[in-house]
Protein backbone atom coordinates (compact mmCIF):
# COMPACT_ATOMS: atom_id res chain seq x y z
CA UNK A 1 0.00 0.00 0.00
CA UNK A 2 1.15 3.47 -0.55
CA UNK A 3 2.94 5.57 1.99
CA UNK A 4 1.51 7.34 4.90
CA UNK A 5 2.45 9.39 7.44
CA UNK A 6 4.41 8.34 10.64
CA UNK A 7 1.87 7.86 13.27
CA UNK A 8 2.11 8.82 16.54
CA UNK A 9 3.58 5.06 18.20
CA UNK A 10 5.88 5.06 15.18
CA UNK A 11 6.92 8.63 16.04
CA UNK A 12 7.78 7.32 19.68
CA UNK A 13 9.60 4.56 18.67
CA UNK A 14 11.91 6.64 15.94
CA UNK A 15 12.98 9.02 19.18
CA UNK A 16 13.60 6.20 21.23
CA UNK A 17 15.57 4.63 18.95
CA UNK A 18 17.53 7.47 17.46
CA UNK A 19 18.53 8.27 21.58
CA UNK A 20 19.79 5.28 22.01
CA UNK A 21 17.06 4.82 24.79
CA UNK A 22 16.49 0.97 23.73
CA UNK A 23 18.48 -0.74 20.94
CA UNK A 24 15.89 -3.72 20.38
CA UNK A 25 12.55 -3.07 20.01
CA UNK A 26 9.99 -5.70 22.08
CA UNK A 27 6.67 -5.47 21.59
CA UNK A 28 4.06 -7.93 22.74
CA UNK A 29 0.30 -9.02 22.04
CA UNK A 30 -1.36 -9.88 25.38
CA UNK A 31 -4.60 -11.71 24.66
CA UNK A 32 -6.70 -13.25 27.52
CA UNK A 33 -7.71 -16.87 26.36
CA UNK A 34 -11.51 -15.92 27.50
CA UNK A 35 -12.67 -16.03 24.07
CA UNK A 36 -11.92 -15.81 20.28
CA UNK A 37 -10.27 -12.92 18.80
CA UNK A 38 -12.42 -10.40 16.89
CA UNK A 39 -11.19 -7.77 14.24
CA UNK A 40 -9.98 -5.26 17.34
CA UNK A 41 -7.47 -7.57 17.98
CA UNK A 42 -6.58 -7.84 14.87
CA UNK A 43 -5.61 -4.44 14.72
CA UNK A 44 -3.96 -4.68 18.05
CA UNK A 45 -1.78 -7.34 16.26
CA UNK A 46 -1.11 -5.64 12.87
CA UNK A 47 0.20 -2.65 14.76
CA UNK A 48 2.41 -4.51 17.52
CA UNK A 49 3.72 -7.24 14.88
CA UNK A 50 3.76 -4.76 12.05
CA UNK A 51 5.78 -2.33 14.62
CA UNK A 52 8.47 -4.52 15.08
CA UNK A 53 8.73 -6.07 11.19
CA UNK A 54 9.53 -2.44 10.25
CA UNK A 55 11.94 -1.79 12.91
CA UNK A 56 13.38 -4.94 13.69
CA UNK A 57 13.17 -6.24 17.18
CA UNK A 58 10.39 -9.05 18.01
CA UNK A 59 7.27 -9.31 19.41
CA UNK A 60 6.29 -11.78 21.92
CA UNK A 61 2.55 -13.45 21.98
CA UNK A 62 1.87 -13.75 25.74
CA UNK A 63 -1.62 -15.37 27.17
CA UNK A 64 -2.92 -13.33 29.53
CA UNK A 65 -4.40 -15.83 31.72
CA UNK A 66 -4.56 -14.42 35.24
CA UNK A 67 -8.05 -15.05 35.50
CA UNK A 68 -8.79 -18.81 35.87
CA UNK A 69 -12.48 -19.03 35.79
CA UNK A 70 -12.91 -17.74 31.79
CA UNK A 71 -9.44 -19.25 30.29
CA UNK A 72 -9.61 -22.22 28.17
CA UNK A 73 -7.12 -24.05 25.78
CA UNK A 74 -9.91 -24.15 23.22
CA UNK A 75 -9.24 -20.31 23.20
CA UNK A 76 -5.22 -20.37 23.31
CA UNK A 77 -5.45 -23.07 20.25
CA UNK A 78 -7.81 -20.57 18.22
CA UNK A 79 -5.84 -17.69 19.06
CA UNK A 80 -2.73 -18.92 17.80
CA UNK A 81 -3.98 -20.01 14.97
CA UNK A 82 -5.66 -16.62 14.20
CA UNK A 83 -2.49 -14.65 14.74
CA UNK A 84 -0.17 -17.24 12.23
CA UNK A 85 -3.31 -17.02 9.81
CA UNK A 86 -3.25 -13.32 9.40
CA UNK A 87 0.56 -13.34 8.69
CA UNK A 88 2.35 -12.67 11.51
CA UNK A 89 5.04 -14.97 13.94
CA UNK A 90 5.98 -14.69 17.55
CA UNK A 91 9.04 -14.84 19.19
CA UNK A 92 8.16 -16.26 22.20
CA UNK A 93 4.91 -17.97 23.31
CA UNK A 94 4.57 -16.86 27.13
CA UNK A 95 1.96 -17.44 29.46
CA UNK A 96 1.57 -14.57 32.09
CA UNK A 97 1.11 -17.74 34.26
CA UNK A 98 4.49 -18.93 34.11
CA UNK A 99 5.08 -15.36 36.17
CA UNK A 100 2.54 -16.80 39.56
CA UNK A 101 5.77 -17.61 41.65
CA UNK A 102 7.62 -14.44 40.34
CA UNK A 103 4.76 -12.30 41.01
CA UNK A 104 4.00 -13.49 44.08
CA UNK A 105 7.75 -13.15 45.07
CA UNK A 106 7.25 -9.55 43.68
CA UNK A 107 4.54 -8.84 46.43
CA UNK A 108 6.62 -10.28 49.08
CA UNK A 109 9.05 -7.39 48.16
CA UNK A 110 6.47 -4.61 48.13
CA UNK A 111 5.00 -6.30 51.83
CA UNK A 112 8.79 -6.00 52.92
CA UNK A 113 8.87 -2.37 51.69
CA UNK A 114 6.22 -1.46 53.55
CA UNK A 115 4.45 -1.08 50.30
CA UNK A 116 1.56 -3.73 50.52
CA UNK A 117 -0.91 -4.96 52.98
CA UNK A 118 -3.17 -7.61 53.53
CA UNK A 119 -6.67 -6.72 54.28
CA UNK A 120 -9.84 -8.97 55.69
CA UNK A 121 -12.72 -5.63 54.32
CA UNK A 122 -15.51 -7.12 52.39
CA UNK A 123 -15.85 -5.93 49.30
CA UNK A 124 -18.72 -3.09 50.14
CA UNK A 125 -16.35 -2.02 52.87
CA UNK A 126 -13.71 -1.22 50.91
CA UNK A 127 -15.43 0.19 48.00
CA UNK A 128 -17.56 2.49 50.87
CA UNK A 129 -13.94 3.55 52.49
CA UNK A 130 -12.78 4.85 49.22
CA UNK A 131 -14.03 7.97 49.19
CA UNK A 132 -14.73 9.81 45.77
CA UNK A 133 -12.56 11.47 43.39
CA UNK A 134 -13.20 14.68 45.32
CA UNK A 135 -13.19 13.01 48.85
CA UNK A 136 -10.31 11.29 50.04
CA UNK A 137 -10.62 7.33 50.98
CA UNK A 138 -10.64 6.33 54.89
CA UNK A 139 -7.92 4.09 56.36
CA UNK A 140 -9.14 0.67 57.57
CA UNK A 141 -7.47 -0.82 60.43
CA UNK A 142 -5.60 -3.25 58.20
CA UNK A 143 -4.00 -0.57 56.66
CA UNK A 144 -1.55 -0.64 60.03
CA UNK A 145 -0.97 -4.10 60.19
CA UNK A 146 3.09 -4.71 60.86
CA UNK A 147 5.00 -6.04 57.80
CA UNK A 148 5.69 -10.00 59.58
CA UNK A 149 2.02 -9.93 60.19
CA UNK A 150 1.30 -9.02 56.34
CA UNK A 151 4.11 -11.86 55.35
CA UNK A 152 2.30 -14.22 57.68
CA UNK A 153 -1.48 -13.84 56.17
CA UNK A 154 -0.37 -13.14 52.33
CA UNK A 155 1.88 -17.07 52.73
CA UNK A 156 -1.21 -18.45 54.68
CA UNK A 157 -3.25 -17.25 51.86
CA UNK A 158 -1.23 -19.21 49.03
CA UNK A 159 -0.92 -22.10 51.37
CA UNK A 160 -5.40 -22.30 50.68
CA UNK A 161 -6.04 -21.79 54.53
CA UNK A 162 -8.91 -19.56 53.76
CA UNK A 163 -11.96 -19.51 51.84
CA UNK A 164 -12.72 -16.70 48.73
CA UNK A 165 -12.69 -13.49 49.99
CA UNK A 166 -11.65 -13.66 53.32
CA UNK A 167 -8.33 -11.78 52.60
CA UNK A 168 -6.80 -9.33 49.72
CA UNK A 169 -3.81 -7.90 49.33
CA UNK A 170 -3.78 -4.52 48.10
CA UNK A 171 -0.69 -2.01 47.59
CA UNK A 172 -0.06 0.39 49.92
CA UNK A 173 0.59 4.20 47.90
CA UNK A 174 -1.91 7.09 48.24
CA UNK A 175 -6.20 7.33 49.37
CA UNK A 176 -6.37 10.51 48.53
CA UNK A 177 -4.65 10.73 44.95
CA UNK A 178 -6.94 12.13 42.52
CA UNK A 179 -6.77 8.94 40.59
CA UNK A 180 -8.74 6.75 42.16
CA UNK A 181 -6.75 3.57 40.84
CA UNK A 182 -4.37 4.68 43.07
CA UNK A 183 -5.96 4.32 46.11
CA UNK A 184 -4.65 0.98 47.95
CA UNK A 185 -5.32 -1.19 44.64
CA UNK A 186 -6.01 -4.49 44.93
CA UNK A 187 -3.02 -7.06 43.77
CA UNK A 188 -4.10 -10.29 44.73
CA UNK A 189 -7.53 -12.16 45.53
CA UNK A 190 -8.18 -15.65 47.25
CA UNK A 191 -10.01 -17.84 44.52
CA UNK A 192 -9.80 -21.89 44.41
CA UNK A 193 -10.60 -22.13 41.26
CA UNK A 194 -8.24 -24.99 38.74
CA UNK A 195 -6.63 -22.72 35.95
CA UNK A 196 -5.96 -23.92 32.61
CA UNK A 197 -2.25 -24.23 33.03
CA UNK A 198 -1.17 -24.24 36.47
CA UNK A 199 -4.26 -26.79 37.71
CA UNK A 200 -4.60 -26.64 41.36
CA UNK A 201 -1.57 -25.41 42.70
CA UNK A 202 -2.48 -21.57 42.98
CA UNK A 203 -5.36 -20.88 44.99
CA UNK A 204 -4.56 -16.93 44.76
CA UNK A 205 -4.25 -14.61 41.62
CA UNK A 206 -2.81 -11.67 41.11
CA UNK A 207 -5.06 -8.62 39.62
CA UNK A 208 -4.54 -7.46 35.45
CA UNK A 209 -2.49 -4.70 37.12
CA UNK A 210 -0.40 -6.33 39.27
CA UNK A 211 -0.13 -9.08 36.55
CA UNK A 212 0.62 -6.76 32.93
CA UNK A 213 3.17 -4.34 33.70
CA UNK A 214 5.72 -6.80 35.27
CA UNK A 215 5.03 -9.05 32.95
CA UNK A 216 6.17 -6.85 30.38
CA UNK A 217 8.54 -5.87 32.42
CA UNK A 218 10.18 -9.80 33.17
CA UNK A 219 10.04 -10.21 29.65
CA UNK A 220 11.90 -6.76 28.74
CA UNK A 221 8.97 -5.40 26.16
CA UNK A 222 10.03 -1.59 25.62
CA UNK A 223 6.82 -0.35 24.36
CA UNK A 224 3.53 -1.85 25.83
CA UNK A 225 0.87 -0.55 23.53
CA UNK A 226 -2.78 -0.93 24.76
CA UNK A 227 -6.28 0.77 24.04
CA UNK A 228 -7.40 4.12 26.00
CA UNK A 229 -9.21 2.73 28.94
CA UNK A 230 -5.65 1.90 30.46
CA UNK A 231 -4.58 5.26 30.01
CA UNK A 232 -5.47 6.21 34.10
CA UNK A 233 -3.73 2.56 34.91
CA UNK A 234 -0.67 4.15 33.62
CA UNK A 235 0.23 5.44 36.80
CA UNK A 236 0.00 2.39 38.45
CA UNK A 237 1.82 0.95 36.02
CA UNK A 238 5.12 2.60 36.48
CA UNK A 239 4.47 2.67 40.02
CA UNK A 240 4.98 -0.91 40.44
CA UNK A 241 7.53 -0.51 38.14
CA UNK A 242 9.54 2.04 40.26
CA UNK A 243 8.91 0.05 43.75
CA UNK A 244 10.32 -3.06 42.69
CA UNK A 245 13.31 -1.54 40.31
CA UNK A 246 12.67 -3.87 37.43
CA UNK A 247 13.05 -2.95 33.78
CA UNK A 248 11.18 0.20 32.89
CA UNK A 249 8.69 -1.25 30.22
CA UNK A 250 6.28 2.14 28.96
CA UNK A 251 2.81 1.97 28.23
CA UNK A 252 1.18 3.68 25.30
CA UNK A 253 -2.25 4.00 24.79
CA UNK A 254 -4.52 4.01 21.24
CA UNK A 255 -8.15 3.57 20.25
CA UNK A 256 -9.70 1.13 19.89
CA UNK A 257 -11.26 -0.33 16.69
CA UNK A 258 -15.02 -0.33 16.82
CA UNK A 259 -16.99 -0.76 13.95
CA UNK A 260 -20.58 -0.05 12.77
CA UNK A 261 -23.32 -2.74 13.00
CA UNK A 262 -21.37 -5.29 15.15
CA UNK A 263 -20.61 -5.87 18.27
CA UNK A 264 -16.64 -6.43 19.88
CA UNK A 265 -16.17 -7.52 23.61
CA UNK A 266 -15.72 -11.51 23.82
CA UNK A 267 -18.10 -10.95 26.31
CA UNK A 268 -21.27 -9.91 24.41
CA UNK A 269 -19.64 -12.14 21.18
CA UNK A 270 -20.29 -15.08 23.73
CA UNK A 271 -23.22 -14.47 24.39
CA UNK A 272 -24.34 -14.56 20.59
CA UNK A 273 -22.62 -17.90 20.33
CA UNK A 274 -23.81 -19.18 23.78
CA UNK A 275 -27.89 -18.37 22.68
CA UNK A 276 -27.16 -19.81 19.47
CA UNK A 277 -27.83 -16.46 18.01
CA UNK A 278 -24.96 -17.58 15.50
CA UNK A 279 -24.12 -20.61 14.53
CA UNK A 280 -20.23 -20.26 16.99
CA UNK A 281 -17.60 -18.45 16.93
CA UNK A 282 -16.64 -18.38 13.42
CA UNK A 283 -20.26 -17.77 12.35
CA UNK A 284 -19.33 -15.73 9.16
CA UNK A 285 -21.30 -13.27 10.37
CA UNK A 286 -19.04 -12.76 13.40
CA UNK A 287 -17.15 -10.05 13.76
CA UNK A 288 -13.90 -12.19 14.92
CA UNK A 289 -11.22 -13.53 12.58
CA UNK A 290 -12.38 -17.44 12.42
CA UNK A 291 -15.84 -15.35 11.14
CA UNK A 292 -13.96 -13.28 8.66
CA UNK A 293 -11.63 -16.34 7.37
CA UNK A 294 -14.99 -18.34 6.76
CA UNK A 295 -16.81 -15.37 5.13
CA UNK A 296 -14.00 -15.32 2.69
CA UNK A 297 -11.64 -12.42 3.72
CA UNK A 298 -8.49 -12.89 2.89
CA UNK A 299 -5.34 -11.84 5.54
CA UNK A 300 -4.15 -9.27 3.18
CA UNK A 301 -7.75 -7.71 2.93
CA UNK A 302 -7.92 -7.70 6.87
CA UNK A 303 -4.10 -6.12 6.99
CA UNK A 304 -4.88 -3.28 4.58
CA UNK A 305 -7.94 -2.85 6.59
CA UNK A 306 -5.87 -1.75 9.36
CA UNK A 307 -3.27 -0.21 7.73
CA UNK A 308 -6.07 2.27 5.98
CA UNK A 309 -7.89 2.54 9.51
CA UNK A 310 -4.30 3.84 11.42
CA UNK A 311 -3.88 4.53 14.70
CA UNK A 312 -5.93 7.05 16.59
CA UNK A 313 -5.93 8.81 20.11
CA UNK A 314 -9.04 9.51 20.34
CA UNK A 315 -12.45 7.17 20.12
CA UNK A 316 -13.46 6.64 16.77
CA UNK A 317 -16.25 4.69 14.76
CA UNK A 318 -15.07 2.75 11.66
CA UNK A 319 -17.56 2.61 8.50
CA UNK A 320 -17.90 -1.51 8.26
CA UNK A 321 -18.24 -0.54 4.35
CA UNK A 322 -14.29 0.35 4.83
CA UNK A 323 -13.63 -3.48 5.92
CA UNK A 324 -15.94 -4.54 2.74
CA UNK A 325 -14.11 -2.46 0.42
CA UNK A 326 -10.77 -3.98 1.28
CA UNK A 327 -12.10 -7.34 0.66
CA UNK A 328 -14.01 -6.55 -2.63
CA UNK A 329 -10.87 -4.76 -4.04
CA UNK A 330 -8.88 -7.47 -3.58
CA UNK A 331 -11.33 -10.40 -4.89
CA UNK A 332 -11.56 -8.23 -7.67
CA UNK A 333 -8.47 -7.85 -8.64
CA UNK A 334 -7.86 -12.09 -7.47
CA UNK A 335 -10.97 -14.04 -7.80
CA UNK A 336 -12.22 -16.06 -10.87
CA UNK A 337 -15.79 -14.92 -12.33
CA UNK A 338 -17.67 -17.90 -12.68
CA UNK A 339 -21.55 -18.17 -13.53
CA UNK A 340 -24.11 -19.32 -10.81
CA UNK A 341 -27.91 -18.96 -11.13
CA UNK A 342 -29.36 -17.86 -7.68
CA UNK A 343 -33.12 -17.38 -8.42
CA UNK A 344 -33.39 -20.27 -11.31
CA UNK A 345 -35.82 -19.84 -14.32
CA UNK A 346 -35.94 -21.92 -17.15
CA UNK A 347 -34.79 -20.80 -21.09
CA UNK A 348 -35.49 -23.55 -23.60
CA UNK A 349 -33.60 -22.84 -26.88
CA UNK A 350 -36.09 -23.98 -29.64
CA UNK A 351 -33.84 -23.89 -32.33
CA UNK A 352 -31.25 -25.63 -30.65
CA UNK A 353 -30.80 -29.68 -31.04
CA UNK A 354 -32.10 -31.32 -27.43
CA UNK A 355 -29.20 -34.02 -28.12
CA UNK A 356 -26.48 -31.61 -28.41
CA UNK A 357 -24.13 -29.66 -26.42
CA UNK A 358 -20.92 -27.71 -26.77
CA UNK A 359 -18.49 -26.46 -24.66
CA UNK A 360 -17.88 -22.80 -24.57
CA UNK A 361 -14.77 -20.98 -23.52
CA UNK A 362 -14.78 -18.99 -21.11
CA UNK A 363 -12.21 -16.15 -19.47
CA UNK A 364 -11.49 -16.39 -15.78
CA UNK A 365 -10.70 -13.10 -14.92
CA UNK A 366 -10.30 -9.78 -17.32
CA UNK A 367 -8.31 -8.00 -14.14
CA UNK A 368 -5.61 -10.26 -14.99
CA UNK A 369 -3.12 -9.70 -17.56
CA UNK A 370 -3.63 -12.87 -19.24
CA UNK A 371 -7.41 -12.90 -18.47
CA UNK A 372 -6.52 -15.91 -16.08
CA UNK A 373 -6.75 -18.32 -18.80
CA UNK A 374 -9.63 -19.99 -19.98
CA UNK A 375 -12.09 -22.29 -18.76
CA UNK A 376 -14.90 -24.70 -20.11
CA UNK A 377 -18.14 -24.31 -19.75
CA UNK A 378 -21.16 -26.28 -21.56
CA UNK A 379 -24.19 -25.16 -23.43
CA UNK A 380 -27.03 -26.39 -24.35
CA UNK A 381 -30.87 -26.21 -25.26
CA UNK A 382 -31.88 -26.20 -21.67
CA UNK A 383 -30.50 -23.21 -19.23
CA UNK A 384 -31.55 -21.38 -16.20
CA UNK A 385 -30.81 -17.85 -15.82
CA UNK A 386 -32.40 -15.50 -12.91
CA UNK A 387 -35.76 -14.78 -12.61
CA UNK A 388 -34.63 -11.07 -11.89
CA UNK A 389 -32.86 -11.39 -15.33
CA UNK A 390 -36.77 -10.97 -17.23
CA UNK A 391 -39.31 -8.63 -17.02
CA UNK A 392 -42.89 -9.12 -18.84
CA UNK A 393 -43.95 -5.74 -19.36
CA UNK A 394 -39.96 -4.04 -19.86
CA UNK A 395 -39.50 -0.22 -18.91
CA UNK A 396 -37.70 1.74 -21.11
CA UNK A 397 -34.21 0.96 -20.20
CA UNK A 398 -34.72 -2.51 -20.10
CA UNK A 399 -31.94 -4.43 -21.53
CA UNK A 400 -32.23 -7.86 -20.52
CA UNK A 401 -34.67 -10.23 -21.15
CA UNK A 402 -38.72 -9.09 -22.28
CA UNK A 403 -41.23 -11.17 -25.00
CA UNK A 404 -39.75 -10.47 -28.65
CA UNK A 405 -36.38 -8.75 -26.62
CA UNK A 406 -32.42 -10.19 -27.60
CA UNK A 407 -29.91 -10.38 -24.79
CA UNK A 408 -26.27 -11.84 -24.83
CA UNK A 409 -25.80 -15.05 -22.89
CA UNK A 410 -22.32 -14.08 -21.13
CA UNK A 411 -19.33 -16.29 -22.91
CA UNK A 412 -22.24 -17.76 -25.96
CA UNK A 413 -25.41 -16.91 -27.96
CA UNK A 414 -27.58 -14.14 -28.62
CA UNK A 415 -31.12 -15.10 -28.05
CA UNK A 416 -34.38 -14.04 -28.50
CA UNK A 417 -37.45 -14.36 -25.98
CA UNK A 418 -40.19 -15.59 -28.20
CA UNK A 419 -42.98 -17.20 -25.62
CA UNK A 420 -43.36 -17.00 -22.18
CA UNK A 421 -44.69 -19.77 -20.58
CA UNK A 422 -46.92 -19.63 -17.07
CA UNK A 423 -48.10 -21.31 -14.30
CA UNK A 424 -52.17 -21.32 -13.39
CA UNK A 425 -51.24 -18.94 -11.23
CA UNK A 426 -49.99 -16.77 -13.56
CA UNK A 427 -46.08 -17.13 -12.62
CA UNK A 428 -43.52 -16.93 -15.23
CA UNK A 429 -42.19 -20.58 -15.41
CA UNK A 430 -40.16 -20.78 -18.58
CA UNK A 431 -38.75 -18.56 -21.61
CA UNK A 432 -39.07 -20.33 -24.90
CA UNK A 433 -36.36 -18.66 -26.93
CA UNK A 434 -34.35 -19.09 -29.91
CA UNK A 435 -30.69 -18.18 -30.38
CA UNK A 436 -28.55 -16.62 -33.22
CA UNK A 437 -26.39 -19.35 -34.35
CA UNK A 438 -23.75 -16.73 -35.99
CA UNK A 439 -23.50 -14.65 -32.82
CA UNK A 440 -20.76 -16.89 -30.69
CA UNK A 441 -18.61 -14.85 -28.30
CA UNK A 442 -15.47 -14.95 -30.06
CA UNK A 443 -16.84 -15.62 -33.39
CA UNK A 444 -19.79 -13.25 -33.81
CA UNK A 445 -20.87 -12.43 -37.88
CA UNK A 446 -24.40 -11.46 -36.42
CA UNK A 447 -24.05 -7.93 -36.80
CA UNK A 448 -26.19 -7.75 -34.38
CA UNK A 449 -26.11 -5.04 -31.45
CA UNK A 450 -27.83 -6.06 -28.03
CA UNK A 451 -27.30 -3.85 -24.80
CA UNK A 452 -27.63 -6.41 -22.15
CA UNK A 453 -25.58 -9.59 -21.38
CA UNK A 454 -26.77 -11.97 -18.70
CA UNK A 455 -25.21 -14.75 -16.99
CA UNK A 456 -26.83 -18.58 -17.19
CA UNK A 457 -25.71 -22.46 -16.83
CA UNK A 458 -26.71 -25.09 -18.39
CA UNK A 459 -29.24 -27.15 -16.95
CA UNK A 460 -28.03 -30.71 -18.32
CA UNK A 461 -25.16 -30.01 -16.88
CA UNK A 462 -25.42 -27.58 -13.52
CA UNK A 463 -24.78 -28.88 -10.12
CA UNK A 464 -26.66 -27.17 -7.51
CA UNK A 465 -25.71 -26.03 -4.11
CA UNK A 466 -26.75 -24.04 -1.07
CA UNK A 467 -25.51 -20.64 -0.85
CA UNK A 468 -25.99 -18.15 2.63
CA UNK A 469 -26.43 -14.30 1.92
CA UNK A 470 -25.43 -12.62 4.91
CA UNK A 471 -26.14 -8.62 5.99
CA UNK A 472 -25.08 -6.68 9.05
CA UNK A 473 -25.39 -8.64 12.13
CA UNK A 474 -27.44 -5.47 13.49
CA UNK A 475 -29.88 -3.08 12.52
CA UNK A 476 -28.15 0.03 14.15
CA UNK A 477 -24.61 1.48 13.40
CA UNK A 478 -24.04 1.28 17.29
CA UNK A 479 -25.88 -1.41 19.35
CA UNK A 480 -23.36 -0.63 22.26
CA UNK A 481 -24.54 2.98 22.46
CA UNK A 482 -28.48 1.95 22.15
CA UNK A 483 -30.84 1.92 25.04
CA UNK A 484 -31.60 -1.65 26.26
CA UNK A 485 -29.50 -4.84 25.17
CA UNK A 486 -27.51 -5.04 22.77
CA UNK A 487 -29.25 -7.95 21.76
CA UNK A 488 -32.70 -5.93 21.11
CA UNK A 489 -31.09 -4.65 17.88
CA UNK A 490 -30.05 -7.83 15.93
CA UNK A 491 -31.10 -8.14 12.07
CA UNK A 492 -33.49 -10.67 11.88
CA UNK A 493 -32.77 -11.13 8.24
CA UNK A 494 -28.32 -11.18 8.56
CA UNK A 495 -28.51 -14.80 7.40
CA UNK A 496 -30.47 -15.83 4.16
CA UNK A 497 -29.92 -19.14 2.67
CA UNK A 498 -30.77 -20.45 -0.77
CA UNK A 499 -31.29 -24.22 -0.55
CA UNK A 500 -30.94 -24.49 -4.35
CA UNK A 501 -28.76 -22.68 -6.65
CA UNK A 502 -27.36 -23.80 -10.21
CA UNK A 503 -23.58 -23.60 -10.00
CA UNK A 504 -21.64 -23.81 -13.31
CA UNK A 505 -19.89 -27.29 -13.14
CA UNK A 506 -16.06 -26.01 -12.83
CA UNK A 507 -17.31 -25.13 -9.03
CA UNK A 508 -16.96 -28.69 -8.00
CA UNK A 509 -13.64 -27.73 -7.84
CA UNK A 510 -13.59 -25.29 -5.84
CA UNK A 511 -11.57 -25.07 -2.62
CA UNK A 512 -11.79 -23.66 0.79
CA UNK A 513 -10.25 -20.04 1.18
CA UNK A 514 -10.57 -19.54 -2.55
CA UNK A 515 -12.87 -16.35 -3.30
CA UNK A 516 -15.12 -16.49 -6.59
CA UNK A 517 -16.99 -14.03 -8.12
CA UNK A 518 -19.87 -15.11 -9.17
CA UNK A 519 -20.86 -13.16 -12.02
CA UNK A 520 -23.34 -10.18 -11.58
CA UNK A 521 -24.23 -11.88 -8.20
CA UNK A 522 -21.06 -11.12 -5.72
CA UNK A 523 -17.73 -12.43 -4.32
CA UNK A 524 -18.23 -15.79 -2.66
CA UNK A 525 -16.59 -18.63 -1.28
CA UNK A 526 -17.14 -22.26 -0.33
CA UNK A 527 -18.21 -23.53 3.48
CA UNK A 528 -16.42 -25.48 5.44
CA UNK A 529 -20.62 -27.27 5.52
CA UNK A 530 -19.83 -28.56 2.36
CA UNK A 531 -19.69 -31.87 1.09
CA UNK A 532 -19.23 -33.58 -2.06
CA UNK A 533 -22.82 -34.33 -2.64
CA UNK A 534 -23.83 -31.12 -1.36
CA UNK A 535 -21.77 -27.53 -2.08
CA UNK A 536 -22.62 -25.13 0.27
CA UNK A 537 -21.49 -20.90 -0.34
CA UNK A 538 -20.79 -18.07 1.70
CA UNK A 539 -21.31 -14.74 0.00
CA UNK A 540 -18.31 -13.01 0.79
CA UNK A 541 -19.43 -9.10 -0.04
CA UNK A 542 -21.63 -7.96 -2.89
CA UNK A 543 -19.91 -6.83 -5.85
CA UNK A 544 -20.86 -3.15 -5.42
CA UNK A 545 -20.86 -0.84 -1.94
CA UNK A 546 -24.91 -1.40 -0.21
CA UNK A 547 -27.43 -3.61 1.07
CA UNK A 548 -27.61 -7.16 -0.09
CA UNK A 549 -30.99 -6.69 -1.94
P1 LIG B 1 -12.52 -7.91 24.69
O1 LIG B 1 -13.39 -7.22 25.67
O2 LIG B 1 -13.03 -7.82 23.31
O3 LIG B 1 -12.22 -9.27 25.12
P2 LIG B 1 -10.00 -7.16 25.68
O4 LIG B 1 -9.21 -5.92 25.60
O5 LIG B 1 -10.47 -7.59 27.02
O6 LIG B 1 -11.16 -7.07 24.65
P3 LIG B 1 -7.77 -8.88 25.36
O7 LIG B 1 -7.74 -10.31 25.03
O8 LIG B 1 -7.34 -8.47 26.71
O9 LIG B 1 -9.22 -8.36 25.04
O10 LIG B 1 -6.98 -8.03 24.27
C1 LIG B 1 -5.68 -8.30 23.81
C2 LIG B 1 -5.14 -7.07 23.17
O11 LIG B 1 -5.99 -6.65 22.12
C3 LIG B 1 -5.09 -5.93 24.17
O12 LIG B 1 -3.85 -5.31 24.05
C4 LIG B 1 -6.21 -5.04 23.76
O13 LIG B 1 -5.93 -3.72 24.05
C5 LIG B 1 -6.32 -5.30 22.27
N1 LIG B 1 -7.68 -5.06 21.81
C6 LIG B 1 -8.81 -5.65 22.24
N2 LIG B 1 -9.89 -5.15 21.63
C7 LIG B 1 -9.44 -4.20 20.76
C8 LIG B 1 -10.06 -3.31 19.83
N3 LIG B 1 -11.37 -3.29 19.67
N4 LIG B 1 -9.26 -2.49 19.12
C9 LIG B 1 -7.94 -2.52 19.26
N5 LIG B 1 -7.30 -3.32 20.11
C10 LIG B 1 -8.02 -4.16 20.86
MG1 LIG C 1 -8.01 -7.49 28.44
MG1 LIG D 1 -12.10 -8.62 27.86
Amino acid sequence: SEERSLNFIEEIIEQDLKSGKYSTLVTRFPPEPNGYLHIGHAKAICLNFGLTKKYGGYTNLRFDDTNPVTEKTEYVNSQQEDIKWLGFEWKNELYASDYFEQLFEYAVILIKKGLAYVDDSTADEIAANKGTPTIPGTPGPSRSRSIEENLDLFNRMRQGEFEDGKYILRAKIDLSSSNMLMRDPIIYRIKHAPHHRTGNKWCIYPMYDFAHGQSDSIENITHSICTLEYVAHRELYDWFIEKLEIFPSKQYEFARLNLTYTVMSKRKLMQLVNENIVAGWDDPRMPTISGLRRRGYTPHSIREFCDRIGIAKRENLIELSLLEFCIREELNRTSDRVMAVLEPLKLTITNYDADKSEILLAENNPEKEDKGGVREVPFSNELWIEQEDFMEEPSKKWFRLAPGALVRLKNAYIVKCDEVIKDQDGKVIELKCSYIPESRSGSDTSGLHVKGTIHWVSAKHAKTAEIRIYDRLFTVPSPDSEEGDFKDYLNPDSLKIIKQAFIEPSLMNANEGVGYQFMRKGYFCLDKDSTPEKLVFNQTVTLKEGFTK
